[in-house]
């Protein structure tokens, strides 16, 4: 098994990439669930139900979120209604929604019912939340606390943030499955996503860190920021408001107790010898995925690396 620590967007580029380059059902992928919110009564997990929409094949390639071809009656009528509705969700993505919150009603937990969701849309690989406890990312600006959506959809990321924490983590546990995947993977992928609201929450939970550290598997990542930049989004501000670099240094500092490599710009090749201090091999490559085939591309180095790295022969690998 390949597995994968993602969180939406970002994640989600490389994701679809790994899923063509070697067979679906080997990747076991690891999602954040601390943007997960509820809107009109429902439980949304947009990094789960992202990375869900790309392997079905489903996902709008352009907005990064979301069905492709999705219509938004349903939102438009509940602001008509009232409702505060800024939060995007399109018709189809309310089924979504509307099918997860039942069963959660009914008793079930957010791993059968993920694991349900992908199945019923056709996805071959095993998607797993980071737990199945509440875990909430909190962002501190110098207007207040407010949630992850607020601040970056909502708010767009104005404000001025000066720390982030993950209300419930310490009391929290690995979803079923999680430990074991990362215990017995072949090789781990850390997906060029957020390191502080996308993979740091699951780190939160703990356990997956200390696994992470104990896994014999080959841990390869790959930087979502080039200089000092994120690609999109505001990766490089939140890692200053938590005392990171903003830049492939600073992601490497996030990682530094288990990645073994990281993939980062061609750009950024000047901070090899920092990175290797850190003890982590640097690979600078083009890590823009701009289409499908950079995303194979990238998929394809990163598991090279992984089997290159690896003591023993990765199965479904090609
Ligand atoms: P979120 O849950 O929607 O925030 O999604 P992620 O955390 O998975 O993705 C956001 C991160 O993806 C940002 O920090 C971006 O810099 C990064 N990102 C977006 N596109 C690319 C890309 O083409 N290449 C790389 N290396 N990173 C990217």
């Amino acid at each position: 098994m390949i597995v994968v620590l993602t969180g939406g967007t970002g994640g989600a580029k490389l994701v679809e990439g790994l899923a063509g380059e070697i067979d679906p059902a080997e990747l076991t992928i690891i999602c954040n669930t601390g943007d997960d919110a509820v809107f009109h009564g429902l439980y949304v997990s947009p990094d789960i139900d992202t990375i869900t929409y790309t392997l079905a094949g489903l996902s709008d390639p352009v907005k990064g979120w979301g069905i492709a071809g999705d219509t938004f009656t349903v939102l438009e009528q509940l602001n008509r209604l009232g409702n505060d509705a800024w939060f995007n969700l399109g018709d189809k993505d309310f089924a979504t929604h509307i099918s997860r919150t039942r069963l959660m009603n009914e008793g079930g937990k957010l791993t059968e019912i993920t694991d349900r969701i992908r199945r019923l849309l056709g996805v071959q690989s095993t998607i797993l939340p980071m737990s199945d406890d509440r875990v909430e990312t909190r962002v501190t600006t110098t207007q207040g606390e407010i949630s992850f959506q607020e601040y970056f959809v909502k708010d767009r990321w104005r404000a001025e943030v000066t720390a982030v924490h993950f209300a419930g983590a310490a009391s929290s546990r690995p979803a079923p499955g999680v430990i074991a995947a990362i215990l017995n993977a072949e090789a781990i992928i850390v997906c060029p996503s957020n390191p502080i609201t996308s993979i740091g929450p699951i780190l939160a939970v703990p356990g997956i860190r200390s696994a992470l550290a104990e896994s014999a598997a080959p841990m390869v990542g790959v930087s979502p920021i080039i200089g000092a930049s994120a690609i999109s989004g505001p990766a490089h501000k939140l890692m200053l408001a938590s005392g990171f670099k903003a830049s492939a240094l600073g992601v490497a500092d996030c990682y530094r107790d288990f990645l073994d490599m990281l993939l980062v710009g061609a750009e950024d090749a000047a901070l090899r010898e920092a990175i290797e201090n850190l003890d982590i091999n640097v690979i600078a490559t083009d890590i823009r995925m701009a289409d499908r085939a950079h995303r194979r591309r990238l998929a394809r180095e990163v598991l090279a690396l992984a089997r290159k790295w690896s003591r023993k022969p990765l199965s479904g690998l090609p």
